[in-house]
């Protein structure tokens, strides 16, 4: 049902964003996809899922921590019907030694991209008269853990930034909300796993369960293809009146 609708997915070459952009190319949507590389392997990518699913795909290089960038890449894409601001990265440390230029990465990837592609989808959103903002937040924009302090600050930010572009296009057909994850077993996340088994002399099924799965009361990961879903329904007309709100996808780690 997506067919003739493009999407714009930051941060696409791997994890949540492509499993995102995989489930809305299944619904017939054209991609962009993005991160800010320019390797052959990403530009194969984009064609794999355009062969796969009889869309067009292209990759467009853009570098999230970068305002200009955010918003040439939705000026490149040309249309905008689905924006899924996706991009982000994690740093770990106390807040007294959390070094200056993470927490400004972290704010401008993981928050401020958001906003300045959304800034620049509106217009092309309100032209083609519909328009879906997506935000991937986290459970983190809900909960707060300990040394994560960029990150859970960009991600309450993402939820209000949701909250207010909902308001914004309210008498639009244009909605805007955030997925709210738990932990997802992205290739980022597996790689922490062998390091975390040394660190704790712990079994990978002990690390998956006693450390990661630790605040998640399912013990299960979520996957890339319920979150692609969760994006594909809020594109649908049984979502149109959903807005400004948060959809968690965390085994119950916020109902804790
Ligand atoms: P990932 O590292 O697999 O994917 C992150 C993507 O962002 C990659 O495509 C990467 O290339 C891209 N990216 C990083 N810096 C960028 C930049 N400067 N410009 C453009 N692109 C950039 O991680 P993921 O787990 O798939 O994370 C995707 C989103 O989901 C993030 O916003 C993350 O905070 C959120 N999230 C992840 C989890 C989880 O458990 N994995 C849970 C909740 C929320």
């Amino acid at each position: 049902f997506l067919e003739g609708k493009t999407a714009i997915v930051t941060g696409s070459n791997s994890g949540i964003g492509l499993g995102v952009a995989r489930q809305l190319a299944r619904a017939g949507a054209d991609l962009v996809l993005n991160s800010f590389t320019d390797r052959d392997e990403d530009h194969a990518l984009a064609a794999e899922l355009a062969a796969e699913h009889g869309v067009t795909a292209r990759y467009i290089k853009a570098d999230m921590s970068n305002a200009g960038e955010c918003r040439a890449l939705v000026e490149q894409a040309g249309a905008c019907d689905i924006l899924v601001n996706n991009a982000g990265i994690q740093h770990v440390a106390p807040i007294q030694d959390f070094p200056a230029e993470k927490w400004d990465a972290i704010i401008a990837i993981n928050l401020s991209s958001a906003f300045h592609c959304t800034a620049a989808a509106l217009p092309l959103m309100r032209k083609a008269g519909w328009g879906r903002v997506i935000n991937v937040a986290s459970a983190h924009g809900l909960t707060a853990s300990p040394y994560k302090s960029a990150y859970v600050a960009a991600k309450h930010g993402v939820v209000g930034l949701t909250k207010v572009t909902a308001l914004e296009c309210a008498r639009e057909p244009i909605t805007c909300n955030a997925i709210c994850p738990g932990y997802v077993l992205t290739p980022l996340v597996e790689a922490q796993i062998p390091d975390t088994m040394k660190e704790y002399g712990m079994s990978r099924e002990e690390v998956i369960e006693k450390v990661m799965l630790e605040r998640q009361p399912s013990k299960d990961f979520v996957t890339v293809e319920q979150l692609g879903d969760t994006a594909v329904f809020l594109c649908s007309e049984a979502a149109a009146q959903i807005t400004g709100t948060t959809i968690s996808a965390d085994g119950g780690w916020t109902a804790l």
